[in-house]
């Protein structure tokens, strides 16, 4: 689905498909000279992760292991509280594995500093993030992420994986969906 067909429901297109298209091919070359001669486990959270997952693993001409994980973060509406339940756990021993853990944004961080000391404790021999989007709140807790395809400014995305009420996630590009479409 293309931005095009539902712009009354969106404001601004903030990434398109070929500015995601390049800036993966670009965070790929980084990670396989980075993980060169190391065994590498990419870890999608789902479900905002499952395009970027899709369209990156293919991206690295090297060999890698997947797998996925699942969680939720209770708070009010849209923001997270940082209290994470996993609803679906990784089927992989992550013992001496190098975890390259892809996201589709980094918000507030809650979600993935959870993630981070949840990993650290199962002894994986590295942990590191690949993030699609970053928002300036990202600062509020301190995320290391090593590779971030994009800083945007603090509003609703949607599209490329990115859900409203599990809709908008087949859009190609990302952009900012329209208040009245939530009010
Ligand atoms: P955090 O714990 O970093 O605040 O939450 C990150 C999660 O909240 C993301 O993985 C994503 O699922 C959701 N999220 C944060 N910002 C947005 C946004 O602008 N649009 C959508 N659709 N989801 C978001
Ligand atoms: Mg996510
Ligand atoms: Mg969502």
């Amino acid at each position: 689905m293309r931005a095009a067909e539902i712009a009354d429901q969106l404001t601004t297109v903030l990434v398109t498909e070929e500015e995601i298209r390049e800036k993966l091919d670009e965070l790929a070359r980084r990670v396989e000279s980075d993980y060169d001669g190391k065994e590498l486990l990419l870890v999608g959270v789902l479900k905002g992760a499952v395009m970027v997952m899709a369209d990156f693993a293919r991206a690295l001409n090297r060999p890698l292991e997947m797998d996925w994980m699942a969680v939720s973060s209770y708070g009010a509406g849209t923001k997270s509280s940082g209290v994470v339940q996993i609803r679906k756990d990784l089927d992989t021993d992550l013992t001496g594995k190098h975890v390259l853990i892809v996201e589709d944004i980094i918000d507030s961080g809650l979600t993935l500093s959870w993630l981070l000391e949840n990993f650290a404790s199962r002894g994986a021999a590295s942990i590191e993030i690949l993030a699609l989007l970053r928002k300036p709140e990202a600062a509020k807790v301190h995320i290391d992420s090593k590779y971030v395809g994009f800083d945007i400014p603090t509003e609703f995305v949607v599209g490329y994986g990115l859900d409203y009420n599990e809709r908008y996630r087949n859009l190609r590009d990302v952009a900012v969906l329209a208040p009245h479409v939530y009010s």
